[in-house]
């Protein structure tokens, strides 16, 4: 009998309940024990829908994050939490967002510091050590949602973060190592194991994502020690490892002391034999065969021919799940009114991979003809979306064989381009900008609500919008700035706005995916060979520049950006997806320098996010996403300039491909670390223009005068002052127009005191 269980179930709800039930909380409406209710009815939901399953994971759940859960659990929240008291859920939500739901502002602490879970855009909070930290095991979370579970006769397998993934995920203040902290650690776990073995459990699932990172020796040593220490104690533990390949720690993973070793089978492929034929003997194998990751049905037959011999040699050894947590997909395709039918039978969503997953077990344990239909109508889809003319484009393949390395290359260097376009451009020193979103209002938000829902037609949208335009342009040229931007209006969404104008993409109505706390976001999904059949924006910025003298910035995301925000194809590799890409982005490139936009910005937000998890993989990513970029930015004339915008500050380990993309501008996120930033670029000598973020567009705090002369001295030092911009760190749409003003006010006032100086 091949055993089916889950990892990890998504948490916000299917209608995004949980963000609703949260936020009502923390304004101060829905009251703890309403919230702590509402949670419980979504966990008996996400259970119901999980029926079948022979395991089923309880602890997954979360109301803000399981890391946060698991700092809890081990009596770890931050000292600086802990000293304001008050009740466990107070304390949780203040470690979460820095204050308690609806607190009042003397309150209000530092937040526990948000970090990308692995490769995913998850964020989880980082854990907080010292030196001197020590645990005290605090299980009551854990322990009720087991009561809870066993009391819907859930089968029941509690999931848990293991001891080194929680000290490597966590941060030491004082910069003490936190793996000097394990010795503590092990005695709660050893308690914690204990206990939920007294709750009468017979398997846990302990998660060791870690295993799948590249693992400095100490490390996994330490894993030896750990789970040595740990044998024996408690229930079964099944070791769950996801997010690649086991790679160099495959045999640390095969050979520490638990009862059963969880992989995903996808990336380990080569892998999974040598396993099968070495496992000792009562050792379980779970096999991650259901991408947890994207949104495309599983090809059941082919993973049948792969598990059949596999299951002859294993029996009940073998278990089957999803490769990791479903956290990381929407929750119900049948929620879906909206997808085109023909893309919608080539998905799954965490219900139907559940389904694909019982498939599975059915056909292993009564034989493929017990599932005949299923199988067959599996085939079908999959046929379907090999063979369909929207997923493979003839003339985009085509065009794809055409490009040309020269493509990528501009027709001069920065040095002698840079004259030419600021002969054209004739800009001050110190050029004040903004990096491209204006105040989103509410009468904007109103106006493409209504085009939506067709009350408004095409010409009284457009009015409508352009009315905004011209407002953004009044204000900017009232201001003074140098480069105008037009406000993008008209856009939802960064990677929306461009995926709905693009053959290629497809929208779902509820797929959303957490990524902090109550925040959700919804990838567009990336279905087929990509095109342009429009120009995009062409029209929007032709208006702009015609209401003033004033250059007005081109503004378009950048490939790489796109690409790392969707859920992208997984039947071609994602570099050739982001060529693609950027070949319908340079088109549009071209077609704004040909309306006469001189100055052009590409925003790459999420170029860092694409990193891959094994450090000896990014060369290779770095080296595909820049020639995305370029392909897509360098196809203009000498005297265009180009822009890009990242909203992020490590650039250390990046810098030599940002140099390599040779933006002549880019924008970047910098207020917070005090200019610190600029080293990076200065000890690398960045040889192009740089826009240092100049303040913090995540606070409403109006950055002053002398604050922002001080920054750009400080970046002067740095950076020669000819090549420096004075922008804000990031778009302006989350701000009112009654902070945006008088930041800018004071930011093109130091642009003037700057200029005076020099
Ligand atoms: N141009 C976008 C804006 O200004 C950039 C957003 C981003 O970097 N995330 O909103
Ligand atoms: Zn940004």
């Amino acid at each position: 009998m091949a055993i089916t269980h889950n990892l990890g179930f998504p948490r916000i709800g299917a209608r995004r309940e949980l963000k609703f039930a949260l936020e009502d909380h923390w304004r101060g409406g829905l009251s703890a024990d309403e919230l702590l209710t509402l949670a419980g009815g979504l966990r008996k939901d996400h259970w119901q829908l999980q029926a079948g399953l022979d395991w089923q994971p309880v602890g997954d759940f979360s109301l803000y994050d399981q890391i946060l859960d698991m700092s809890v659990t081990l009596g770890n929240l931050p000292p600086r939490v802990r000293e304001l008291g008050g009740d466990e859920l107070t304390a949780y939500f203040r470690t979460a967002r820095g204050r308690a739901p609806a607190d009042s502002s003397e309150r209000v602490v530092a937040a526990g510091e948000l970090t990308k879970w692995f490769d995913t855009n998850y964020h989880y909070i980082v854990p907080e050590f010292s030196a001197d930290t020590t645990f005290t095991l605090n299980p009551a979370r854990l322990l009720a949602q087991i009561e809870e579970a066993q009391k819907q006769d859930v089968p029941v397998k509690p999931v848990i973060i293991g001891p080194l993934t929680y000290l490597w995920l966590g941060k030491a203040k004082d910069g003490s190592d936190p793996l000097a902290l394990l010795d503590n650690l092990l005695p709660v776990y050893a308690d914690l194991l204990q206990a939920i073995g007294q709750a009468g459990v017979e398997w846990v699932q302990v998660d060791e994502p870690i295993l799948v990172t590249e693992l400095p020796e100490a490390w996994q040593r330490a894993f030896h020690l750990a789970y040595k220490a740990l044998a024996g104690v408690g229930p079964k533990k099944l070791l769950t490892t996801y997010f690649g390949r086991l790679a160099d720690n495959l045999e640390l993973a095969r050979t520490l002391s638990v009862d059963g070793l969880h992989l995903d089978a996808l990336a380990n492929l080569d892998h999974v034999e040598r396993l099968a034929n070495q496992l000792p003997d009562e050792r379980v194998l779970s096999l991650g065969v259901i991408n947890g990751r994207n949104i495309w049905k599983s090809d059941l037959n082919a993973l049948l021919n792969q598990l059949e011999p596999l299951q002859q040699k294993l029996g009940d050894r073998l278990w089957l799940a999803p490769t990791c947590s479903l956290l990381h997909v929407p929750v119900d395709l049948d929620s879906e009114q909206r997808i085109d039918p023909e893309i919608r039978q080539w998905l799954a969503f965490a219900r139907q991979k559940l389904d694909e997953l019982t498939t599975l077990a059915t056909a292993l344990n009564q034989g493929r003809d017990a599932v005949q239909e299923v199988l067959a109508a599996n085939a079908e889809a999959l046929r379907s979306r090999r063979e369909s003319d929207r997923v493979n484009r003839a003339a985009v393949k085509a065009r794809l064989q055409s490009v040309d390395g020269r493509w990528g290359q501009r027709q001069s260097v920065f040095s002698e381009r840079i004259r030419l376009q600021q002969d054209r451009l004739s800009l001050p020193p110190y050029p004040t900008t903004t990096i491209g979103s204006f105040p989103q209002t509410g009468d904007i938000r109103q106006i493409r609500r209504r085009y939506r829902q067709d009350e408004l037609d095409e010409r009284r949208y457009q009015a409508c919008i352009q009315h905004e335009i011209a407002r953004c342009i009044r204000e900017q040229e009232a201001l003074g700035l140098d480069v105008l931007v037009h406000g993008e209006a008209e856009r939802n969404d960064m990677v929306e706005y461009f995926g709905e104008q693009l053959d290629g993409y497809a929208f779902s109505q509820f797929g959303w995916v957490q990524s902090y706390g109550s925040r959700c976001v919804k990838p567009p999904i990336l279905y087929g060979d990509i095109q342009r059949p429009n120009a995009m924006t062409v029209d929007w910025i032709r208006y702009a520049q015609a209401l003033t003298d004033k250059p007005v910035k081109g503004m378009l995301t950048g490939p790489v950006t796109m690409l790392n925000w969707s859920f992208v194809r997984d039947d071609q590799p994602r570099s050739v997806t982001c060529i693609q890409l950027a070949l319908a982005i340079r088109d549009e490139v071209l077609d704004l320098e040909r309306a006469g936009v001189n100055i052009i910005q590409i925003d790459e937000a999420a170029l860092r996010e694409g990193l891959p998890l094994k450090r000896s993989q990014w060369q290779d990513y770095l080296d595909w996403a820049v020639d995305a970029f370029r392909l897509a930015a360098n196809g203009v004339a000498d005297t265009t300039q180009i822009h890009t915008h990242m909203c992020y500050s490590e650039f250390n380990d990046i810098i030599e491909a940002i140099t390599r993309m040779d933006a002549d501008v880019i924008t970047i996120e910098t207020s917070r670390s005090d200019m610190e930033l600029l080293a990076a670029f200065d000890r690398f000598q960045y040889p192009n223009d740089i826009g240092p973020g100049v303040y913090d567009i995540h606070s409403p705090n109006i950055p002053s005068h002398d604050e922002i002369v001080g920054l750009m001295t400080k970046a002067a030092q740095r950076i020669p002052a000819e090549r420096l911009w004075i922008n804000p760190d990031c778009g302006l749409k989350t701000r009112g127009w009654q902070e945006v003003v008088p930041a800018l006010e004071n930011m093109v006032a130091a642009a003037r005191t700057l200029r005076e100086a020099a």
